[in-house]
């Protein structure tokens, strides 16, 4: 096979590394103690170590002393407890920080710091020589050691190596944790430890500040708004602020004994930090609705969480730790897919929903893979899930603003509806006036409005004359057209506080609000007159005329509604027997 100049150009630098990385591991052969200073300001111990687990948890300092133990060479980006019970012993050499000025004694001294608050005990068995002698000292650091911790204060188990250091025996340390963790043992200098601890508590501070003004700003809008997916969100976000919290050690910093108590219960934070995410995602995307098969997973899943606090409180840390782990992944899934389902079934805020966890999501899967080892332990992918959750919080607070205005249009949309449709029912479609279904009510409404207030009330009942010839000889349409031009010429005539109704046919009522008879006969009379002047064209040629008549009754005391409509249809009757086109009074 002949190489083409151009696929070497590119694999050239590929092979180069090859023979580099070759060339740097056939070189390790029995290697020089580790140490800080000068160009290197920091160095992860774990790859210059070799390491031992202890399943029974019974090795002692001194048994790891004798040679007859197996120790290995440690090759993963960090030492790793996933999912192994066990105590972990591991070893180096590890000569003083090399200050470049032998008299500065305090700078020979170097940081080890291993970079998870949640490691329950860490002890150190340092060798020394003391007055030209061979010697011993032990640190003990981590939230279970208590009185014993000898730790430099710091967010992480910390330990200030002396700069009389033995570097021809190894440092032993000893970890033993209650929970699957993963962790960085690293040497810095003084200058690069500073360096650090002035990134971590950036990024601490950054973290907790987000999720708190996200916090108190939901907290404000809450009592304005009073929309209890708010108080849901709030929850959520103060469980997760808290957890990582603990998490990170701040506790334990600020106030030991409060951290380690807090540190007994990290499960319990994270299943309800993964309680109130699950109930914030069914309140939220309205699962019950939008997707009820994710909706029964979703509440069977919070219920299964709950478990995990029953663990815990039995003391069943390590446990209840991988099950928390478990469900992490779970939940994340489940309420991914059922923000999909509802984004499928038409609720539009899911979008915002699925972006703000979909940046969460894609930051717990470079943990996840870093957890499973699949990418390298640094102080990115270590404090992913921090950026990840601030982000998320940040974006679900604009999620759910959107959410609640979307929903108040839809809400106003509706009642619009409500109310359009309440008015076609009581509306006369010919006439625009309203019906006989309205009528009844309104005018018990009316007459006991006017006891009440003591004003008078009056009622016209009016029907077209000869109404039935005229459709004979004219057709049904062109009636139609008459009675239509009533219904206008009633709504001109009359004042906003009267209510006209078609009550059947060609009979109509019109309730006179504070009107007396007299009032009342006059309205009639602009209605009679107003009437006949309208003329119809059912044929072009001709000019026809219609006219109305009207009879006109005031509520009496102790009248029922009844009585009076009865008494107007009374008057109207007179007012046809005696020829139409007329006004009667009752
Ligand atoms: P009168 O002067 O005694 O009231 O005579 P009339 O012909 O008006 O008598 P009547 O009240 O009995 O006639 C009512 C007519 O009204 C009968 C029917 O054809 C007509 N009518 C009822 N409803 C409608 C309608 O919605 N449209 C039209 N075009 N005609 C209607
Ligand atoms: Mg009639
Ligand atoms: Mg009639």
């Amino acid at each position: 096979m002949i190489l083409h100049p151009r696929t070497l150009h590119r694999i050239g630098p590929f092979i180069l590394c090859l023979v580099l990385l070759w060339a740097i591991t056939a070189q390790a052969g029995e290697a020089p103690p580790i140490r800080v200073g000068g160009a290197v300001p920091a160095v992860e111990i774990a790859s210059q170590s070799e390491y031992l687990l202890d399943y029974s948890g019974r090795l002692q300092y001194q048994d790891i002393l004798s040679s007859g133990q197996p120790f290995q060479r440690h090759t993963k980006y960090s030492f790793q407890f996933s999912f192994k019970r066990a105590t972990l012993w591991f070893k180096c050499r590890i000569a003083p920080a090399d200050s470049g000025d032998e008299t500065a004694l305090a700078s020979r001294r170097s940081f080890l710091v291993f970079d998870n608050a949640a490691l329950g005990a860490v002890t150190l068995y340092v060798p020394v020589i003391l007055d030209g002698k061979p010697d011993l000292i032990e640190f003990h650091g981590g939230w279970r050691q208590g009185e014993k911790s000898r730790e430099f204060p710091f967010l992480y188990p910390t330990f200030v190596l002396p700069d009389n250091l033995d570097a021809s025996r190894p440092v032993v340390v000893r970890v033993a944790t209650p929970y699957a963790l993963q962790f960085r043992a690293t040497l810095y200098t003084i200058d690069a430890f500073r360096k650090m601890s002035f990134v971590l508590f950036l990024i601490v501070g950054f973290f907790a500040g987000i999720l708190i003004a996200m916090i108190l700003y939901n907290l404000a809008l809450y009592l304005f708004i009073r929309d209890r997916q708010y108080l849901f969100y709030i929850t959520y976000i103060g469980f997760l602020l808290l957890w990582q919290c603990v998490l990170v050690g701040l506790f334990q910093y600020i106030w030991p004994p409060l951290g380690a108590f807090l540190m007994s219960g990290i499960p319990v934070f994270a299943a309800l930090m993964m309680i109130f995410a699950v109930s914030f995602g069914i309140v939220f995307l309205n699962t019950p609705k939008t997707a009820p098969r994710h909706d029964k997973l979703l509440k069977g899943l919070a219920v299964f969480i709950g478990t995990i606090i029953a663990l815990v409180l039995l003391r069943q840390l390590w446990l209840g730790n991988l099950l928390s782990y478990l469900s992490g992944q779970v939940v994340s899934v489940v309420l991914f897919t059922a923000a999909l389902s509802s984004l499928r079934s038409g609720f539009r805020p899911a979008l915002f929903y699925l972006i703000a966890f979909g940046v969460f999501l894609l930051c717990a899967f470079v943990f996840f893979f870093k957890f499973y080892g699949l990418i390298p332990n640094n102080t990115f992918t270590m404090h992913i899930v921090i950026f990840g959750s601030a982000a998320e919080a940040v974006l679900l607070s604009f999620a759910l603003g959107y959410r609640i205005r979307i929903m108040q249009e839809e809400e106003e949309q509706l009642r619009e509806r409500e109310r359009d449709l309440e008015a076609i029912s009581v509306t006369d479609e010919l006439t625009g006036l309203f019906n006989r279904r309205f009528l009844n009510p309104a005018l018990v409404k009316k007459t006991a409005a006017a006891r009440r207030s003591g004003t008078r009330l009056s009622l016209l009942m009016l029907d077209v004359d000869h109404f039935k010839d005229f459709n004979d000889t004219y057709g049904h349409p062109e009636g139609d057209k008459v009675l239509a031009a009533l219904g206008g010429l009633l709504i001109q005539t009359l004042r906003e506080e009267d209510i006209a109704c078609r009550y059947g046919g060609e009979e109509f009522v019109v309730i006179l609000h504070n009107a007396d008879l007299n009032a009342a006969m006059e309205a009639a009379e602009r209605i009679r007159a107003g009437f006949e002047k309208i003329s119809f064209r059912p044929d072009p040629k001709k000019e026809i005329f219609a006219t109305v008549s009207i009879g006109a009754a005031e509520l009496l005391p102790q009248e029922t509604p009844e009585q009076l409509l009865f008494r107007a249809d009374q008057a109207m009757y007179q007012a046809k027997q005696t020829g139409r086109n007329r006004i009667c009074s009752a």
